[in-house]
């Protein structure tokens, strides 16, 4: 590295991750040059309210931001909005920014993050078929969505839930689509997608799982809008817009552009690094090691966009700290919390406590005698224990897990 008197450390990506890694390097003592370039206008967001009360309409936008304006500028960070990196220059330590500046980096951190997938199908280009990923997708979708109107959900996925969600309690007509057999099939227990699935249904929502679509219907001009769409029943639900929900796909065309090892994500180090020594990476786009899990994985969560970010910033600084973390995770649909540690696939025996139809409940997924994952809905008491059991891997006997009179913190070791 190039050692001047005030390296300029940049970050490529304005959203959770981004934030947190330039954070960290003002916390940590860095007196450089920190420059954050994000691709959208708005300074550094949180997407979780995106899908939840933004969308609802009762959050100013200022309200997302992970650090307001005043902050940026008393923490000296530099934050350009509406800048999109399409370069970057290893060998010559440079970005080319989209309208043909260029910015020299010291050390450079990749942060950006993923997109939504978007449905490939004739028609999904028409300006009622939406995303929602960004503040902007929001604004289109509220546009559109007045009660009384028909919205066709595509995707029965956290997203696609909670938009459903959200968007019936205004009085909007809601049908979602999966094409799996049920919802949450990738993430949770049949038992907890069949919880899901029955209070979307009480709550209104026509949610119907196994299904294929296989064609859009619209008038021919390019503006018309999606009117139906047509299933692999035969049947045609009628739409007046359309939220595609079917994942993400992480932004790593820049990195593999540059020479990085890119495989499902940027491949990172258990401390960050990519295959580059000057170039780390976090959040949604990464690729890494999980010691916990024992395995790569690729991560889409806000707790894994902040640690992994913090884990980024030291290992810029050359204090590189392994990052560990068991994956947790949280939702919100109507007035349920369901909050999620360690990764289910794989148990062979899953142990309900409490009762499904109280909407409070927690169910401990177990390989071989030992917690492997929780879910909780609206116990957030037994989440922050649950969490103690998964990291610790603990053995413990199905029957008093699940035997309510057994207090559960008596189930962990003392202290
Ligand atoms: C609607 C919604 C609800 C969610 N709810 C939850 C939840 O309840 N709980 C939870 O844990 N997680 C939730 N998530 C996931 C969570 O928001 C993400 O895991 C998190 O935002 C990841 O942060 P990130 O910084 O890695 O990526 P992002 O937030 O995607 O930020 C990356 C940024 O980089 C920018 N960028 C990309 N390429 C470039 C480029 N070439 N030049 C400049 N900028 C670029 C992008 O425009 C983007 O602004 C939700 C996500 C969405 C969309």
């Amino acid at each position: 590295m190039t050692q001047t008197a005030s390296p300029t450390f940049a970050i490529i990506g304005g959203g959770q991750a981004g934030a947190e890694i330039a954070g960290e390097l003002r916390k940590q003592g860095f007196d450089g040059r920190v420059v954050i370039l994000g691709e959208e206008a708005a300074l550094p967001y949180k997407r979780p309210p995106l899908s939840k009360a933004y969308l609802a309409g009762g959050l100013a936008e200022e309200s997302l931001y992970v650090m307001q304006k005043a902050g940026l500028e008393k923490a000296n960070i530099e934050f350009r909005g509406g800048a999109r990196v399409v370069q970057i220059d290893r060998e010559a330590k440079q970005l080319k920014l989209s309208d043909g500046s260029m910015l020299a980096y010291d050390k450079l951190a990749i942060a950006t993050g993923g997109r939504a997938r978007e449905l490939k199908i004739p028609g999904a280009d028409r300006p009622n078929v939406l995303l929602l990923r960004t503040i902007a997708d929001v604004e289109k979708i509220r546009a559109l969505a007045q009660a009384g109107k028909r919205a066709v959900i595509i995707g029965g996925g956290f997203i696609g839930l909670e938009a459903a969600a959200t968007l019936v309690k205004h009085g909007v007509q809601v049908t979602v689509l999966e094409g799996l057999p049920r919802v949450l099939a990738r993430v949770t227990s049949p038992e907890v997608s069949a919880f899901f699935e029955r209070v979307h249904r009480e709550a209104g929502v026509d949610l119907r799982t196994g299904v294929q679509i296989t064609s859009f219907e619209y008038e021919a001009h390019a503006d018309a809008a999606v009117t139906h769409i047509h299933l692999s029943d035969h049947s045609r639900v009628e739409a007046d817009f359309i939220i595609v929900g079917i994942g993400v796909v992480p932004n790593t065309e820049l990195a593999e552009g540059a020479g990085l090892v890119v495989d499902n994500g940027i491949v990172v180090d258990d401390c960050t690094r990519t295959s580059d020594p000057d170039i780390v990476a976090a959040g949604d786009c990464t690729n890494h090691p999980n010691e916990f899990l024992n395995r790569r994985v690729r991560l889409e969560s806000v707790q894994n966009a902040m640690e992994q970010g913090r884990a980024a910033a030291r290992t810029m600084l050359g204090k590189p700290e392994t990052y560990k973390m068991v994956p947790w995770f949280w939702s919100d649909q109507f007035d349920l919390k369901l909050q999620m540690v360690g990764i289910s696939t794989g148990y062979d025996q899953i142990v309900i406590r409490g009762d499904l139809a109280s909407r409070a409940f927690a169910a401990f997924y177990l390989h071989e005698g030992h917690v492997i994952a929780a879910d909780t809905v609206s116990k957030p008491l037994d989440f922050m224990l649950a969490k103690k059991m998964v990291a610790a891997r603990m053995r413990i006997d199905p029957a008093q897990l699940a035997d309510e009179t057994v207090a559960l913190k008596s189930l962990l070791p003392a202290g």
